[in-house]
């Protein structure tokens, strides 16, 4: 089982559904919204996701029409987003308080990326998102 949780605690998350991947995303708004470099998401099916607490916490920003972003209202730490309908979960990976068996297999919108901040591992880069045979 995997779990994650906020900052101050006050959320929490359970998630036993099947993982699909980890990416790391550099576009400007990820780099905004997290403060880092880059961010980091689980994808994983939502049907195993689960909050354990504080679901009245997660407030959520629309950073884009349709594209939310989840956060503790409390201590402002990026939170688990449901997409298509629900059956899609992304996790800012960095909220994860045990290790979910999965590695980063992918960087993305490379073309946003920080000029401060070089890519040193041999992982596959694309400018946008990834073509859809990737
Ligand atoms: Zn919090
Ligand atoms: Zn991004």
């Amino acid at each position: 089982m995997i779990h994650g949780s906020c900052l101050c605690g006050g959320v929490a998350y359970q998630l036993d559904g099947p993982l699909q991947f980890i990416n790391h995303c550099h576009c400007s708004m990820c780099r905004k919204a997290h403060g880092a470099a880059f961010a980091s998401f689980l994808h994983a099916d939502a049907g195993g996701f689960r909050w354990l607490r504080g679901r009245e916490l997660v407030h959520s920003y629309a950073s884009s029409p349709g594209n939310l972003r989840c956060f503790c209202r409390v201590c402002g730490s990026n939170m688990p987003v449901l997409e298509d309908e629900d059956s899609h979960v992304i996790i800012p990976a960095g909220t994860l308080d045990n290790d979910p068996g999965l590695k980063p297999t992918v960087h993305i919108f490379c073309a946003s990326k920080a000029p401060w901040f070089e890519i040193t591992d041999a992982l596959p880069r694309f400018d946008e998102f990834p073509p859809d045979d990737f």
